[in-house]
């Protein structure tokens, strides 16, 4: 029988693997330590533990973690690896140096569900959802994981159509006996799945960031698909209600598409929203990334500055975000789930 993995475990799920193996209570904060803090990759390295304690956690358990099978640098410093997640699937995680910070991109999923027209990982469909073990290994088998100061969720797929696994895998991350990043270092990147939008601040306390690309109800509806289900009034209305538990700002991401949505009217809508609902926001103007196939084209340079210009006149934070690591295919809407050579349909 293929073995458990530890890794990706709560320190109250290790606390009910201790109890059920006759081990002491304290042993699950010693191998909470082992995982998530020294980084073993053997319950053999796990010393503190009697080796009747270690045979006994081999029989059924693994550690579980996996170096990345492949890592392609930017010049800019970006760095995108490619992990695997179970028999035939890979997923990728992003890793962005900056002057004060050093973030990753994380994958909660194989693909994605949600078919939102200018994604590429939309493109290529739904495979499956990650483990817990599969989200937090990208994070902890990370080469550069001691320089690691933020996790942003907006790799491949949508967190909140994988909820539980991505509500552990936070819980790991924040806690002080797993990889201890403060939750105010971690955002949560959402098509806007409103029911779990209300759910984020109880359950995980991260920072949220909506992909919203667009400033009416109708043009919402004709990218995302998931605007149907969850339309616009509704999303903000959930956004709203979030901030009034979170504080803070809610970080709208806003796909620049060429003579779609980004005229200055657009700019006046999308402050009109936020003043409706009275959403503290801040807009991440983005540069759409092009990919073949894709029938949408960037906003020019220009059109992006007097969008920008015109919601800093509104009073909103408005910076254009630009694309990292382009020469690796490792910019937002370009991850794939295959290696290289293997990769259809793009
Ligand atoms: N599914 C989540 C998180 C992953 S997508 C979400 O949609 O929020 C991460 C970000 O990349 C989203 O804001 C998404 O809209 C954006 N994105 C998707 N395709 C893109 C493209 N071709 N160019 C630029 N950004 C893109
Ligand atoms: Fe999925 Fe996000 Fe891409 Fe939409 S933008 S298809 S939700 S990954």
């Amino acid at each position: 029988m293929p073995k458990q993995t530890l890794l990706g475990l709560t320190l109250t799920e290790l606390q009910e693997v201790v109890k059920r193996l006759g081990m002491p209570g304290f042993s699950a904060k010693q191998i909470a330590s082992w995982l998530y803090d020294k980084k073993v990759n053997s319950i053999d390295d796990m010393t503190n533990l009697s080796l009747k304690h270690r045979d006994l956690l081999k029989d059924v358990y693994e550690v579980g973690a996996e170096a990345p099978v492949e890592a392609m640098r930017s010049t800019d410093g970006t760095v995108k690896y490619l992990y695997r997640a179970g028999d035939k699937n890979f997923v990728e995680a992003v890793y962005i140096p900056d002057e004060d910070r050093a973030t990753l991109c994380v994958s909660s999923q194989v693909g994605c569900k949600m078919n939102c027209k200018f994604c590429m990982t939309g493109k290529q469909g739904f495979s499956a959802n990650l483990t817990a073990n599969q989200i937090i290994n990208q994070i902890n088998s990370l080469p550069e994981r001691d320089k690691l100061t933020n996790v942003v969720m907006m790799g491949m797929g949508e967190p909140l159509q994988n909820y539980e696994n991505v509500v552990k895998a936070v819980e790991i991350l924040t806690d002080g006996e797993g990889i201890a990043i403060s939750k105010r270092r971690i955002t949560l990147s959402t098509s806007g799945i409103v029911p779990h939008i209300r759910d984020i601040d109880r359950d995980m306390g991260v920072k949220l960031a909506v992909s919203l690309h667009a400033s009416n109800n109708e043009q919402r509806s004709e990218i995302m698909p998931i605007n149907k289900k969850y339309p616009l009034p509704e999303l903000m209305q959930a956004c709203h209600d979030y901030q009034e538990n979170h504080g803070g700002y809610i970080t709208f991401e806003y796909l620049m598409l060429k003579d779609f949505n980004d005229t200055p009217a657009h700019a006046d809508e999308l402050a009109a929203l936020m003043k409706k609902y009275k959403i503290n926001a801040k807009f991440n103007l983005i540069a759409f990334n092009p990919w073949p196939g894709c029938s949408y084209q960037p906003s020019s340079n220009n059109r992006i500055h007097v969008f920008s210009q015109k919601l800093q006149d509104y009073g909103f934070a408005a910076p254009i975000r630009t694309a990292r690591g382009q020469d690796i295919l490792a910019a937002c809407g370009q991850l794939k789930s295959k290696k290289n050579g293997e990769q259809t349909g793009k």
